[in-house]
C-alpha cells in the first residue's frame, strides 16, 4: 500500500486533475497553433456567415470562449475547418463536465456518427466523420479518443454519453481511420 493514497476520496479527485491537465496538454501539443486560411464553412446563410466572420484568418488559440460557448461545437465548418478549430471545442468541454456545459454535450454529439435522441438508429454520419478523422494525424485521433473516454469516465452525465462515444470510437476514432 503506497503511503501516498491514505484517503482513497482525495487521491482520485488529484488523479482526475491531473488526468485533465495531461489531457489538455495533449490537446494543445497535437493541434498546433496555424493561422487558417481556407474555407471556414461550406454554406454562407447568416449563422455560416458568423463562423466564417470569427474564424477566417485566425488560429484556433485566438479565439474567445465566448464564441466556443455561443456556437457549442464545430458541427457546421468544414472538414478542414473542424480539424483546426476542433481543439477549442475539446478544451470548452473540459472546462465544465456537468450537464449545464452545452459545449460539452454538443462537440460529444458532433464527433459521434449518432444523431442525438436517436441513439437506437443505425449511424448516419460516420461516412462524413471518418472523412474528418482521415485529414487529422495519428496524433490528434488519439487525442479525440482519450477526450471521449474522459467524459465517458468524468461527465456528469457520462451514462447518457455512453452510448454516442462507444459507437464514435468503435466506427471513427480509431487508428485504422487513417487507412
Ligand atoms: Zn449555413
Amino acid at each position: 500500500m503506497s503511503g501516498r493514497s491514505q484517503c482513497p476520496v482525495r487521491h482520485n479527485i488529484s488523479q482526475d486533475l491531473t488526468d485533465s491537465d495531461q489531457l489538455r496538454d495533449e490537446i494543445r501539443e497535437v493541434f498546433p497553433s496555424i493561422v487558417f486560411h481556407g474555407l471556414v464553412t461550406p454554406c454562407d446563410c447568416e449563422e455560416c456567415w458568423g463562423y466564417r466572420t470569427a474564424l477566417s484568418e485566425k488560429s484556433w488559440d485566438q479565439i474567445p470562449r465566448s464564441f466556443v460557448t455561443r456556437t457549442c461545437s464545430p458541427a457546421l465548418l468544414t472538414r478542414e475547418a473542424f480539424v483546426a478549430f476542433l481543439p477549442i471545442y475539446l478544451l470548452g468541454a473540459l472546462d465544465d463536465l456537468s450537464e449545464h456545459n452545452t459545449v460539452l454535450e454538443f462537440t460529444v454529439y458532433c464527433l459521434s456518427p449518432h444523431a442525438p435522441r436517436e441513439p437506437h438508429e443505425v449511424p448516419k454520419n460516420s461516412k462524413r466523420l471518418r472523412a474528418y478523422a482521415k485529414a487529422m494525424t495519428n496524433e490528434q485521433i488519439q487525442a479525440v479518443r482519450h477526450f471521449l473516454m474522459y467524459v465517458g469516465a468524468n461527465a456528469s452525465n457520462s451514462d447518457w454519453f455512453k452510448p454516442f462515444i462507444q459507437v464514435a470510437m468503435d466506427l471513427v476514432w480509431h487508428s485504422e481511420a487513417l487507412q
